[in-house]
């Protein structure tokens, strides 16, 4: 069983629209640390299944930690899937359901900002969470673009009327309803975007969703570098069947707080060390393998979810040396400068490396 795996009761479920409900939970005082989280983040629930045993599936927290808001996500049926489907059937209040610790980058890191909030049907969830915490903590202006099928789809519609209504200079929230003005097109998405292209941007919904507005943006000429965006799609990995760490190998040097001597560098292997959880590992990085999978043959209980480099989950920083990534969907240039990378993409490029996981 995953280490950052718990079992949490659901407080409340709350029917938000036909098709989709929010589950509150109810968090220990004593996971209270580790379910800390930021607005934009997300949490991975299991799914029983009588084919596979389990399934995994992310769901963004709607709730805001700014506003005394309990933990809650928001999930919406999609048409054929299967665990959407499952958890807005079976759950009701005081079901214990196992979920991941908070993960996730769609994050602001500065809510004096001004956002351009872009998402589509259950994409508003992360952005209700920074919508809620950037009117609260900063002063900026923010501006909401939000699509759906039609008006009674729209999840959260009376909370936002009610937001408008009490930051009326602050708060302008723009709906495109199918019903009235068909599919969104990236020429009328860059229309109702015009008026606000010195925003940063946060971008969230299904694939088709993200595409459109991304080519609206780009006639809009709006910066690749102040576009964050999160992407809805399903895990193929299951994170909660990963085995439980194992002790340490004798070829890795486990210790706290203290460094030991760097395994020899070679031609096949890099020398890394890893500072993750206040230990220190040694190890011999194979230079064709990622540090991910290296981290978890040795036993050592990395954060992860979806090992497509696209959740952020795996973040880490490179303090000294030269590595480089298969691919990236979750890191901006901004971060890449401040030599972030995703452990389950990053290879080594030098010989003698350092890695800090800042959990
Ligand atoms: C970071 C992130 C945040 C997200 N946040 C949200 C959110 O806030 N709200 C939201 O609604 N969605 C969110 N999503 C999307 C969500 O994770 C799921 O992708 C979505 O709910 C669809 O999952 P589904 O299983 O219902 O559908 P699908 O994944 O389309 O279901 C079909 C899949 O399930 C498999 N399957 C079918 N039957 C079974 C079975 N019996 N056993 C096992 N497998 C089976 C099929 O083989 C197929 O692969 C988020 C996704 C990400 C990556």
């Amino acid at each position: 069983m995953n280490a950052r795996a718990h079992r949490i009761k659901v407080r409340e479920v709350v029917s938000e629209t036909a098709e989709a409900v929010s589950l509150v939970f109810d968090i220990p005082e004593d996971l209270g640390r580790r379910f800390a989280y930021s607005p934009g983040q997300f949490l991975t629930i299991q799914v029983p299944s009588d084919r596979t045993g389990s399934v995994a599936r992310c769901y963004s927290l709607s709730s805001s930690p700014h506003c005394g808001d309990r933990p809650a996500v928001t999930i919406k049926r999609t048409p054929g899937g299967y665990a959407s489907n499952w958890l807005c059937d079976n759950i009701a209040a005081g079901s214990i359901v196992t979920v991941l610790e908070p993960a996730g980058n769609f994050v602001p890191r500065n809510w004096n900002r001004d956002l351009l909030l872009c998402a589509a049907g259950s994409g508003i969830t992360p952005v209700m969470s920074i919508l809620k915490s950037a009117l609260l903590l900063g002063r900026s202006k923010i501006t909401l673009l939000y699509a759906n099928r039609d008006r009674s789809s729209v999840i959260f519609a009376e909370q936002l009327r009610q937001l408008t209504q009490r930051y009326p200079r602050r708060l302008t929230v723009l709906h495109w309803l199918e019903s009235e003005r068909g599919l969104p097109t990236a020429r009328g998405l860059a229309g109702l975007a015009k008026p606000y292209r010195g925003y940063e941007v946060y971008l969230c919904g299904p694939s088709g969703f993200t595409m459109v507005t991304r080519q609206a943006l780009a006639q809009l000429r709006i910066s690749e570098r102040v576009i964050r965006q999160e992407e809805y799609r399903s895990l193929t990995e299951n994170p909660f069947e990963r085995p439980a760490p194992a002790p340490a190998p004798a070829a890795t040097i486990a210790v706290t707080s203290a460094i030991a001597s760097a395994a020899a560098p070679g031609a096949d292997t890099a020398a890394v060390r890893v500072d993750i959880d206040g230990q220190t590992h040694q190890l011999a990085w194979p230079r064709g393998r990622k540090l991910l999978d290296v981290l978890l043959e040795h036993g050592i209980d990395a954060p992860y979810v979806c090992r497509e480099s696209a959740c952020g989950t795996c973040v880490c920083r490179v303090e000294r040396g030269r590595t480089r990534m298969l691919m990236n969907e979750a890191l901006i240039d901004e971060e890449l400068a401040m030599g972030l990378t995703l452990a389950c993409q990053t290879l080594p490029e030098s010989d003698d490396l350092h890695i800090t996981f800042d959990q």
